[in-house]
């Protein structure tokens, strides 16, 4: 536990990285202050240059980059480092959803000329390295602190009413003159009063808990999470019906991929249940019993029909994630936040309360772990490099959607596109084809991909595709597009052949 060393004993003259770094010269100690605000004792406060709320991407990655630059840095985590993403979040669904690839290519083997024999699945096997693969990657962010010299802070953070921004954690108090809030977010559920037995459902943090395959789930929602639960659960042999209010899943993406992966949901066999939404859920000798109501508003004279779902062994709600700010006492500090709980951060992430910073998740801008890692990081750069302009440029981020086949998408989409340069200034070009790997397959997948250019000169400003491959495909492209790539540069480029991203360079 070299990290737990008391360090006020040994204050470590740290102004030795740069020139720069001597503007703040960063030295940790204790200081004995009085606590003028609630507590009219004297208390030892412990002080860092930067004091970190949230070990998971964005409070990791800021935490390491400032360590480097010579900060004297701490963390403070309730739970376990990594977190969101490494513990019920990408590593974990990565890992599922690898599996579940695995289930489908079972299906062509004998296609490929394999006789594999009787194949068996176990969901326990997988859990078990799975669980064991994220224990590791705990055990390498903690080793990664403490070779960093980093301490690391096991506890729920609080701020108090002390008038220097001050954090509690288990009593002892800490402070620094750049305090990051990167506490991420966590998954919505519903109240009893909205649905009653909404609480005998589990959320995405209990899928990774389960430890069976569940023989008939019912998942709700229609953005990502969703998606790839049903996927992965699907897939992997649950009956799976997913429940969505309109008419299609990924609703704020291109609609050409909302379409197409609401197609390809119920082309692999998981029952769509439309304008529906659930009304009650009770618990039976069988299972769930998950009662929907479903009300197409199109045909206004049509009454709602009233449905149930039986013997269903895992209800899961998907249906968004909310940010950790509650209980860490924001608002004393001023730290202004929106209606739904996000701190408000300007282009640099500074709250409203000078001298503390908010990246991630709980800022609610894109929700994405390579996007909490980058502000992290431009923000250490900023405090303590001086690099004032650094600052995270938050356009055309790339994403995967891991459904089956694979999303990638990034940039505008079209109708985006439309509502900002105009419909004269816009030009699409398309193609759906069925990969090369399918030709002597029984069983098919379509490969869709779009191209929204804009202006005279065709800039490439979105890109979008469904198809196998399209996870790995798309960050070369996104590295183009966001150098300012035109449809011209696309055609110049010599395609790779037999491949799906050939179409790109190719399209007419
Ligand atoms: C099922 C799922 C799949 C996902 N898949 C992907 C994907 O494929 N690709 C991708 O890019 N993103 C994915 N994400 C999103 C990604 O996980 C998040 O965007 C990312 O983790 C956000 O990082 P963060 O640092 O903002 O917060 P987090 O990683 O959530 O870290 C916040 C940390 O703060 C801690 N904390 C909270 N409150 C306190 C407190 N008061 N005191 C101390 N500690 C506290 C928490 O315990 C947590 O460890 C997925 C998310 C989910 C739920």
């Amino acid at each position: 536990m070299a990290l737990l060393i008391r360090l006020t004993r040994t204050p470590v003259p740290c102004c030795l990285v740069s020139t720069q770094l001597r503007v703040s010269c960063f030295c940790r100690r204790t200081v004995t202050r009085r606590n003028m605000a609630s507590n009219p004792t004297a208390a030892d406060t412990t002080r860092f240059d930067f004091l970190v709320i949230g070990g998971g991407s964005g409070g990791l990655a800021g935490a390491r980059r400032a360590a480097e630059l010579g900060a004297s840095t701490a963390v403070i985590e309730s739970h376990k480092l990594g977190g969101t993403c490494v513990n019920v979040g990408c590593v974990p669904k990565k890992v599922m959803w690898n599996a579940a690839v695995h289930a489908e290519y079972l299906h062509d083997h004998s296609d490929y000329g394999f006789e594999a024999g009787k194949v068996s699945f176990s969901w326990e096997t997988l859990k078990a390295k799975r669980d064991a693969y994220v224990t590791h990657l705990n055990r390498i962010y903690r080793n990664n602190l403490d070779k960093a010299k980093i301490q690391t802070i096991q506890g729920r953070a609080r701020f108090t009413d002390d008038l220097e921004p001050t954090v509690e954690v288990n009593g002892k108090k800490y402070t620094a003159p750049h305090i990051l809030i990167s506490t991420g977010g966590q998954p919505t559920l519903l109240s009893e009063a909205e649905v009653p037995g909404a609480r005998l459902g589990i959320t995405s943090d209990g899928f990774f808990e389960l430890e069976t395959l569940p023989k008939r789930t019912v998942i709700v929602g229609a953005g990502y999470i969703a998606v790839e639960m049903a996927g992965i659960l699907s897939t992997l042999g649950s009956k799976t019906s997913l429940i969505i209010r309109q008419t299609g899943v990924l609703r704020n993406f291109d609609s050409m991929i909302s379409t197409n992966c609401t197609k390809e949901l119920q082309n692999s066999g998981i029952d769509m249940w439309k304008n529906s939404q659930v009304k009650s859920v009770r618990k039976t000798d069988q299972g769930l019993e998950v009662t929907v109501i479903t009300k197409d508003p199109e045909k206004k004279n049509e009454e709602e029909k009233i449905s149930t779902i039986q013997e269903v062994d895992c209800l899961l709600w998907a249906i968004g994630r909310q940010p950790n700010t509650s209980g860490l006492n924001i608002g004393e500090m001023g730290v202004e936040t929106d209606d739904k709980g996000h701190i408000i951060v300007d282009d640099f992430q500074n709250t409203s309360r000078p001298g503390i910073y908010a990246v991630g998740d709980v800022c609610g801008k894109a929700l994405l772990t390579p996007v909490a890692i980058a502000a992290g990081r431009k923000l250490a750069h900023r405090l303590f490099e001086g690099k004032k302009d650094s600052k995270l440029d938050y356009s055309t981020i790339p994403t995967v959607v891991f459904s089956h086949p694979p999303i990638g998408t990034v940039g505008l989409t079209e109708d985006e596109a439309i509502k900002s340069k105009g419909k004269e200034n816009v030009k699409v070009y398309r193609t759906s084809f069925t990969p090369m790997y399918h030709a002597i397959t029984s069983r098919k997948s379509q490969c869709i991909m779009k191209l929204v250019c804009v202006g005279k000169e065709e800039k490439v400003v979105g890109l979008h595709m469904q198809g196998l491959g399209c996870d790995e495909m798309l960050q070369g492209f996104a590295v183009a597009i966001k150098m300012g790539a035109t449809k011209a540069d696309f055609d110049k480029t010599i395609a790779i052949h037999p491949t799906s991203s050939e179409e790109f360079v190719t399209m007419r």
